[in-house]
Formats: structure tokens, sequence, C-alpha cells
């Protein structure tokens, strides 16, 4: 019998978010998985892929300039 399961195909590709951070400036690259993620912590609070901890500026605030780090990953 081809009784089809559904495979729930995993996300490869990391999605990003840019989030200005109000600390350094910098529009640094968050993986949206943490935006709702278990790593939420609620305070807007998030590690960049550069590992900055970023604190998010908010959103009437301009976007920054892109963080060379994470542009660069
Ligand atoms: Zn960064």
């Amino acid at each position: 019998m081809g009784n089809h399961s559904r495979s729930r195909s995993a996300r490869r590709d990391l999605a990003t978010v840019t989030i200005t951070c109000v600390r350094d400036g910098h529009a640094h690259a968050v993986p949206d998985v943490q935006i709702a993620g278990p790593q939420a912590d609620g305070r807007g609070r998030y590690v960049a892929l550069c590992g900055h901890v970023v604190t998010a500026a908010p959103m009437i605030d301009p976007e920054g300039a892109p963080c060379p780090l994470c542009s660069r990953s």
C-alpha cells in the first residue's frame, strides 16, 4: 500500500531578519527562528550571526548601517 506519509521538510536555508541594534547602531542579521523561538526572551534581545547581542531599536528609528560581520557570512 502506498501510504504516503507527509515528510516535514526542515528548512535548511537560514532565514534572517535585519534588526538594528540601539547599542552600536548597526543593522545585524538575526536568524528569524529566534524571533518566535524559545530563545526569545520577550525583551527584544537577539543574537546576531556575528555573535553580537542585538538590542532591537524601535521601529521608528532609521535602519543602521549593515553590520560588516553579519553581511560577510
Ligand atoms: Zn552583526
